[in-house]
């Protein structure tokens, strides 16, 4: 077999992988959206078959061999159809890595573990849930090692997330963040501005809360005909067929204006990656997303930089004024723009703000990193979490439902998943940084609700190309500069020290 004839056969098992996975999606987006009650088990069924029919494909030893080879041996191959083997071969290596036994048992333990934790938050009991939590950490800890690892652990669970991400990189990271965030939140609990949002919690009839999301997916450039907004228990975006057939779902509440439109902000910004990836590539992994943080960040572009801005807010606000004009009518694009970046200390971490939320992450980041590495024991968990958040947050939960019990992750056996939020918010700030550079009059844009010359910039340097570069690599050449937190913490010292009137 030449070359060529090795690449056609790689790339229709690539397609078909691809094809498989996608009728995932269908199921997993209906099973949120539309299934009745008792479809569940049947549900189950479905999605555990065509999951192991797709692993089978997936580890394939011929495939493998082909790919090997073509990995090696690359003469022939354009440069993007080199990536699409690298990349491949790189997920084809990690999959075949672990024993069918651990994956099976990590399958069946974090099933049980859904629903001892589901009950452990109802009844505050963590001493219920920590035998769990503990046989998840120890599963995951010989993930690890059987994936292998020079430094911590815990680097190649990131890994699954972030691919080359490493706590090299990030702790430093990290500390930085903590240097910057801690004394800025704190300056803000001190500060003598306070805002009233009240007005946020009046009552928004839902059907125009529905208009005004339709129209502002729109506005941002979400293609209606390659795309659907439903609802589901929680928000989420998934890419069905991209960049063809993307879903996001919301949720509605009477008495909360914002939590559907700026979740829909947030999916729309996942949306707009999915229907940027490159449509000659389909089925391979020049036409897929970088990393979970790098769609985090396109999300949080979104919905935090650009969605609550002042410009946007100068563009949101008579939008909702025609819709509300009893409740809005008398309110001003300045103020708005304050109560909507209102900044507060949460003990939950979906509700956190800009300031907080990297906290939060790093709180959950040291000890899920601690545990791997098994400087910390699970039993220590909600004492360790009670004192990070005094330090951090300067607020302690009273219970363990609204501490270490609050959030899903671990139960799911996402370890190596939180520290994505956080990417995602420090390369968002970092990307805008080079926007503002290269587009001029990004404000006036804004404000008139012009969002094309922005979204292009993003569908160039970032949605187009793939898998192409490491994450590292990719933020530097698009920036010009390397990976850093610094361009976050200036954006938000620039935006809070105005907002907060601090010295
Ligand atoms: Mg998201």
């Amino acid at each position: 077999m030449n070359t060529r004839t090795k690449y056609k056969e790689c790339a229709k098992w690539m397609k078909e992988l691809s094809i498989l996975s996608s009728v995932g999606g269908l199921l997993a987006w209906d099973q949120e959206t539309m299934l009745p009650p008792k479809g569940t088990m049947g549900r189950a069924e479905q999605s555990a078959i065509l999951a192991s029919v797709i692993h089978e494909k997936f580890i394939d030893s011929q495939m493998g061999k082909l790919l090997g080879n073509l990995a090696r041996n690359s003469k022939g191959l354009t440069p993007l159809e080199t990536v699409n083997v690298r990349e491949r071969y790189r997920d084809y290596k990690k999959a075949i890595t672990l024993p069918p036994d651990l994956v099976k048992e990590l399958a069946h333990t974090t099933s049980l573990a859904q629903s001892a934790w589901i009950d452990a938050r109802k009844k505050n009991n963590f001493r219920a849930f920590r035998p769990y939590l503990k046989k998840i950490f120890d599963l995951k800890k010989r993930q690890a090692e059987a994936y292998g690892y020079s430094d911590s652990p815990y680097d190649p669970l990131l890994d699954d997330y972030e691919p080359n991400m490493t706590t090299q990189i990030l702790d430093p990271v990290i500390e930085q963040l903590k240097t910057g965030l801690i004394p800025l939140a704190k300056a803000i609990r001190e500060s003598e501005i306070s805002i009233d949002d009240k007005v946020l919690r009046r009552r928004y009839d839902v059907e125009k809360q529905k208009t005004i999301c339709h129209d502002i997916m729109q506005a941002l450039g979400v293609d209606g005909t390659a795309s659907r907004l439903d609802q589901s228990a929680h928000p989420f975006c998934v890419g069905i067929f991209s960049p063809y057939d993307v879903r996001i779902t919301t949720t509605y509440d009477e008495r909360d204006l914002l939590h559907a439109l700026y979740s829909v902000i947030h999916e729309s910004g996942h949306a707009l990656y999915e229907q940027g990836l490159n449509k000659k590539h389909i089925g391979t992994p020049m036409s897929e997303s970088l990393s979970i943080g790098m769609h985090e960040s396109q999300s949080r572009f979104w919905d935090n930089i650009i969605g609550r801005s002042k410009p946007f807010l100068y563009f949101l606000l008579p939008n909702l004024k025609a819709k509300y004009p009893g409740i809005l009518k008398s309110m001003s694009s300045e103020t708005f723009y304050r109560i909507i970046n209102k900044v507060e200390p949460n003990l939950i971490r979906i509700k956190a703000d800009e300031v907080h939320y990297n906290l939060h992450v790093i709180l959950r980041y040291e000890l899920e990193k601690d545990l791997i590495e098994e400087k910390i024991e699970v039993v220590d968990l909600p004492e360790m979490w009670k004192f990070k958040m005094e330090e951090y947050l300067g607020i302690q939960p009273k219970n363990d439902k609204e501490g270490v019990l609050q959030d899903t992750h671990w139960a799911l056996g996402l370890i190596g998943y939180f520290p994505t939020y956080l990417l995602g918010n420090l390369y968002a700030a970092q990307l805008w940084y080079k926007i503002q550079r290269d587009i001029k009059n990004t404000d006036s844009l804004i404000t008139k609700g012009e969002f094309g010359p922005i979204l292009s910039w993003l569908r160039k340097k970032v949605h187009l190309q793939g898998r192409r570069y490491p994450v590292n690599e990719l933020i530097k050449r698009v920036s010009g500069k390397d990976f850093s937190a610094q361009f976050f913490l200036d954006y938000l010292k620039i935006k809070y020290n105005e907002i907060y009137r601090i010295k």
